[in-house]
């Protein structure tokens, strides 16, 4: 009997990937580059193995599946996934299916699908989140391409993904490279959720002085509150281990030296080139390269100095209070900003994003799944077109109940010296977006001074430039 779907590429995510469909009752047929990796697969499969066929050669992974066929590349993103598209395509015949599940940048995505317009091969571009757990239990994916091509892989996708109150966590997004821009802002947004909860963390550290399993039974308390999510609970599990070695919490002897891959920094760039003010998801990946440069942060602490702690909160418990408000409003902010990234490539790509499916596909098996996520795929479902998810009636609610905390916690980082890159910027980015009257006007004028740029005037009078002199080359 053939297969119904291949899968190339049996690293960590494929090999899960591969066994969850196995698992789901579909058969499939596996090929990795390096054969002995394909061999301890096989071996390693145990009840599985009956659901699962093995290749060797490029001829009998094709041979094995039944036409037209739905082959899912999994390996490292980048010039692999060309290299092994062009082998994969002399194999190939009419209604094929290449689906990159890889990390892609969707520019490279749109490249490769367009580069097979017109040829009677398809290609989607699909992100998958949730890491090696979610890729064998049921992870969230964001699948771009022909609608046509996803109702022909609808069904083993919906098998495979995360349920959501029985809901799946799969959904098609849209055309070409929509699947795995999603997936690039998921990672931006998980970025700033990351960085924030890193941000509280070293507060609680560094301006409290609590021990890190004592951290940890504080976001364990607030992982059953509105904070309930999966980083918030991975968080507590992680600060509250020890290491085998030393015997002390695991935290405390891992580097401060976060590393990145690039989904981070790109969701950032196509928000710069878009126009969309980002910043909490900025301030995370600039915190990632910052943390990067740890020789250089122990030189600059031996020069400048560590800034005092200043000021002790006075109410313990009134302070952990504000704590949990403050991550929750920021968080609000860093999602907001993901999604107004996301509303404007919609817009410059013609992709339609369905806003309240994006929620609502991320609400189970992704890195930031979590119960907020519900509340935005309720506010979104009631206004898809909104202009940005804190105008909302349910979430400027919550930013009106929650922004005194967030302001609170901010100033006191402040006061103490205590680095919140990412929660400073939520922060500025409410004070900002919510100012009828801003304060550009003054960069207006100081554009026409120097370079004669103009200005509208609030009256609606048909003068552009300002007294500032004739001949305004002289002041260039
Ligand atoms: P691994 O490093 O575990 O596996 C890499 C795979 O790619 C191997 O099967 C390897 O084959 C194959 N490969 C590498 N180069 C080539 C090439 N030139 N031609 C053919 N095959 C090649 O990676 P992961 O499983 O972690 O990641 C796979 C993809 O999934 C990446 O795009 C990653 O960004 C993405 N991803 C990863 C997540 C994670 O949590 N790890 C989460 C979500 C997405 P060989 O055995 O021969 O070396």
């Amino acid at each position: 009997e053939q297969a119904e779907i291949g899968l190339i590429g049996l690293g960590v995510m494929g090999a899960n990937l591969s066994l969850n469909i196995a698992e789901k009752g579909n058969k499939i047929a596996v090929f990795n580059r390096t054969v002995e990796v394909t061999k301890k697969f096989y071996a390693d499969a145990g009840a599985l193995q009956g659901q699962i066929i093995p290749c060797e050669t490029m001829e009998d992974f094709i041979k094995a599946i039944r036409p037209p066929r739905p082959i899912i590349i999994m390996i490292k993103a980048g010039d692999p996934v060309d290299q092994q598209m062009d082998l994969l395509k002399p194999y190939l015949s009419s209604g094929d299916i290449m689906i990159d599940a890889g990390n892609a940048n969707f520019r490279d995505t749109m490249r490769r699908f367009k580069s097979l317009e017109g040829s009677d091969l398809t290609f989607i571009g699909m992100g998958v989140s949730g890491g090696e757990e979610g890729a064998r239990h049921g992870p969230s994916i964001m699948v771009g391409g022909t609608e046509e091509s996803w109702k022909r892989v609808e069904k083993v996708l919906t098998s495979i993904s995360a349920k959501f109150n029985g809901e799946p966590c799969v959904d098609w997004l849209g055309p070409n490279g929509a699947g795995h821009f999603v997936k690039t802002i998921h990672n931006g947004i998980e970025y700033a959720d990351m960085q924030m909860i890193a941000e509280i963390y070293g507060i609680l550290r560094d301006g409290l002085g609590m021990s890190a399993p004592e951290i940890g039974g504080v976001f364990g308390r607030w992982n059953e509150g509105r904070l309930d999510s999966y980083l918030m609970e991975i968080s507590e599990k992680v600060l509250k281990a020890n290491d085998p070695i030393t015997g002390k919490p695991m935290v405390d002897v891992i580097v401060d030296s976060a590393g990145q891959k690039g989904t981070g920094k790109w969701s950032v760039i196509e928000a710069q080139n878009m126009g969309v003010a980002a910043t909490a998801i900025e301030a995370a990946v600039a915190g990632r390269v910052i943390s990067s440069l740890r020789s250089e942060r122990q030189a600059a602490e031996k020069i400048l100095g560590k800034p005092a702690l200043v000021d002790r909160p006075k109410d313990g418990m009134a302070f952990l209070a504000d704590l949990e408000l403050a991550l929750l409003a920021a968080k609000i902010g860093a999602y907001a900003q993901g999604f107004a990234v996301m509303a404007e490539a919609s817009k410059e790509f013609g992709w339609n994003l369905p806003m309240p499916t994006i929620a609502k596909i991320w609400r189970a098996g992704c890195i930031i799944r979590s119960q907020f996520l519900d509340e935005i795929t309720s506010a979104f479902t009631k206004d898809p077109n909104v202009a940005n998810l804190i105008v909302t009636p349910a979430f400027s609610q919550l930013v009106k109940e929650t922004d005194g905390a967030l302001r609170r916690i901010v100033s006191y980082a402040a006061l103490n010296g205590l680095p919140a890159p990412a929660l400073t910027s939520a922060l500025s980015y409410f004070d900002a977006y919510r100012r009828g009257r801003g304060t550009a006007n003054l960069i207006q004028a100081q554009r026409d001074f120097f370079g004669a740029h103009g200005f509208d005037r609030l009256d609606g009078v048909d003068k552009h430039h300002g007294p500032w002199g004739s001949g305004l080359a002289d002041f260039a």
